[in-house]
């Protein structure tokens, strides 16, 4: 799978690239990721990316010129151009799994107040949030839907059983999880869990997660079984 990232910041994901998960995904030749810094494709005199916004305003917005160029030196044919943007559709489970599919994603990130409108209209083809607040700049989403996407990436995650018992798959959360030692500070790992009954293993699980999605996120419950 390629993803391009088109940002004013590529060091900002640089960090990102080299470690751990994702990191290893890359130097195995199973991601191929790239940074790109939006400003060489631009053609003013001063390198400016941005201007005022018409109409006046705070702030200042990334113009047309430099976005559409990035996006076209970059895109392949039916790639999905995705600018990370707090009004776009909320990033989850689902929406990585659909994305992990892609062969090639160019991911945008804007800066300043955003992007001019007709960027968006003309050359995105889909718009995601990471959530319902504002940063300053859309690299950390962008490199957040990266490390979300890849684990569903064939050949990423050592085990690829790890998905399964992952919250959000389905509509629960996940279980609790102990390590050795079996008694800590005096606390005590569930006894079940020592057992080595696999069947007995599987249900406690599944009426731990259960009885967390129920505590924690009913919202989810709800979204599966609207009568609850
Ligand atoms: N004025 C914009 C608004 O209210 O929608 C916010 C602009 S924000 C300061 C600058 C950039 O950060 C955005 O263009 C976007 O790329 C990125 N960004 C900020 N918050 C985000 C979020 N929650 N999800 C995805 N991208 C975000």
């Amino acid at each position: 799978m390629r993803i391009d990232l088109l940002t004013l910041f590529p060091g900002m994901a640089d960090g990102f690239l080299r470690e751990s998960v994702v990191g290893k995904a890359i130097e195995k030749g199973v991601l191929n990721f790239q940074a790109h810094d939006i400003r060489k494709w631009t053609k003013d005199k001063h390198q400016r990316v941005d201007d005022t916004p018409f109409g006046g305003g705070p702030g200042m917005l990334m113009s047309c010129q430099p976005l559409f160029d990035a996006v076209g030196a970059v895109s392949t044919e039916g790639c999905e151009v995705i600018y990370l943007c707090p009004d776009g559709e909320l990033l989850n489970q689902a929406i990585a799994q659909d994305l992990a599919a892609k062969p090639h994603l160019v991911l945008v990130s804007g800066h300043y107040e955003g992007v001019d409108e007709r960027f968006r209209q003309k050359k995105v083809t889909r718009e995601i949030s990471i959530g319902d607040y504002v940063l300053t700049n859309g690299t950390l989403p962008a490199c957040v839907l990266v490390d979300c996407v890849a684990r569903h990436i064939p050949g990423v995650l050592g085990d690829g059983n790890s998905l399964t018992g992952d919250s959000f798959n389905g509509c629960l959360l996940s279980f609790p999880q102990f390590t050795r030692p079996a008694v800590y500070d005096g606390l005590e790992v569930p006894p079940v869990l020592l057992g080595g009954n696999h069947a007995a293993i599987e249900k406690w699980r599944k009426e731990q997660q259960l009885e967390r999605t129920t505590r924690r996120r009913p919202d989810l419950l709800r979204k599966n079984d609207p009568k609850l």
